[in-house]
């Protein structure tokens, strides 16, 4: 037993093999010593048992660098991986949303005047260059953002109805994913919400009987994700700003999409754009920076200064106020948008994606795959925009289907890089609505390598 132990390596050799060298580059020393002492202990607990012969145990050794280096290479796997998303949900909460641009903006690799006045030398506002922004962007007189949608509505609710009652349809009382449910926020914003009219219909006369001294605003919140179809009514929103003006009260709408230009030259259905919101009379829009607009994670509020200018100097606006990365990122997005630089958005440069060209790219990766002997079809698939947008609408796409279930959609999930797809009916479908055309080669290596470690575990199951 003696002599098999001796046989052991030395933590400080493991340390100067190739592969443990560079595990110390990249996870320090301490972790790679800690993970050698733990294999080491396992092969001396084996040999104690007597579970390993010298042949074995030899064969241990040798591979026990390379053990090791994998082993740490698990437990630090990078979260937050960046993955290839081929549900073909544009924008895919789970996901991050909008995808950004490829290059980080300059400033944010250092130093940049985030509320400092070049020209004066001295302090300036952090918000105001961007709030221009938008206020050129959206046709808008004021606006405000903050970190994400709920807060920008919870700022609205506690700036302007804090203690007294918003008017909302019954059919407007959304539950969206990640915890928002309308009645919460307006509730932890301090607003007591007066509900109104029916699930699938509310009128004019039923906002007009709601309304009373202690009613603050009329609330207009879009029905994300679902659509209530039938036999179904609302009054137009330029009823129910005439409403709310004759009572001096604002109406305030959660747009939610964040929608800018009419959606049809993207061959989906129209979604009210903010500007034709507040054309209308909406007196405040809020909606989210990282669903239409397809920029980083924010809430935007745009809408008259009556009402928006008070929401930046609310103690709460500290407390909610985006960070330069954001604060730059939204800066470039809005400048794409304004200037019609579609391409430059990488959502909208995904839905530009031609049906030719997602077709032609589907067949060439169903043809390599086949190739290298993985049954892959090119299929016309169904993409949809998600997060909310546009509930019910879909967009035709292409994509491969691929024999082998769940399994193999485990094996891609956790695979390099990791691929989202979605089974139907037992098959694996990869839509490349969501993909970059720069992510072909990786899916299909991907693919292959998925697809051949399930056949591989089959085959060694049997
Ligand atoms: C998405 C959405 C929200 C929440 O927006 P976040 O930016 O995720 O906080 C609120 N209201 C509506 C109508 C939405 O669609």
């Amino acid at each position: 037993m003696t002599t098999l132990y001796r046989r052991l390596p030395a933590v400080h050799r493991l340390l100067e093999t190739p592969d443990l060298r560079a595990a110390v580059d990249c996870y320090g020393r301490p972790a790679v010593v800690d993970a050698c002492r733990r294999a080491l202990g396992e092969l001396r607990s084996a040999a104690a048992r007597g579970a390993l012969g010298h042949a074995q145990l030899e064969a241990e050794c040798a591979d026990l660098p390379a053990r090791v280096a994998r082993t740490l290479g698990e437990a630090w796997r990078q979260p937050y991986a960046a993955v290839i998303n081929a549900t073909g949900v544009l924008l895919h909460t789970n996901l991050g949303r909008a995808p950004l641009a490829a290059t980080m903006p300059e400033q944010l690799t250092g130093y940049l005047a985030l509320e400092y006045e070049l020209e004066e030398g001295r302090r300036g506002q952090r918000l105001a260059p961007l709030a221009e922004r938008l206020c050129e962007t959206l046709g808008t007189e004021s606006a405000v953002m903050v970190n994400n949608n709920a807060a920008a509505l919870a700022l609205l609710l506690r700036a302007h109805a804090d203690g007294r009652q918003v008017v909302v349809s019954r059919g407007q009382l959304i539950e969206i994913g990640g915890s928002f449910r309308l009645p919460d926020v307006m509730a932890a914003a301090g607003a007591h919400l007066t509900e109104v009219g029916c699930t699938n219909r509310t009128h004019l006369d039923d906002y007009r009987s709601a309304l009373g001294d202690q009613t603050a605003a009329i609330l207009v919140a879009h029905q994300s994700n679902y659509r209530v179809i039938g036999f179904t009514s609302e009054p137009p929103l330029e009823e129910l700003a005439r409403l709310a003006h004759e009572h001096d009260l604002p109406l305030l709408v959660d747009q939610g999409s964040g929608a800018l230009h009419d959606l049809g030259r993207w061959g989906l259905p129209h979604e009210p754009t903010v500007s034709e919101l507040l054309a209308a009379g909406a007196d405040a829009v809020c909606f989210s920076g990282d669903k239409l607009l397809g920029g980083p994670q924010a809430g935007i509020v745009a809408g008259r200064a009556r009402w928006v200018d008070p929401l930046a100097r609310h103690p709460l606006f500290r407390a909610l106020r985006p960070d330069k990365t954001t604060l730059v990122w939204m800066d470039r997005v809005l400048a794409a948008h304004h200037a019609g630089r579609f391409e430059d958005i990488p959502l909208y440069a995904l839905l530009g994606v031609s049906q030719p060209v997602l077709r032609r790219r589907a067949r060439r990766l169903a043809r390599a795959l086949l190739n290298s002997g993985v049954p892959a079809t090119a299929v016309v698939t169904e993409s949809t925009l998600g997060g909310g947008t546009t509930p019910g609408a879909t967009l035709a796409s292409w994509g491969i289907a691929v024999e082998g279930g769940p399994a193999l959609a485990a094996a891609l999930r956790t695979g390099a890089p990791p691929v989202v797809g979605t089974v139907r009916d037992g098959t694996l479908v990869l839509d490349l609505r969501a993909v970059f055309a720069s992510q072909d080669r990786s899916l299909e290596a991907a693919v292959a390598s998925a697809y051949r470690a399930t056949q591989n575990r089959q085959a060694g199951g049997k």
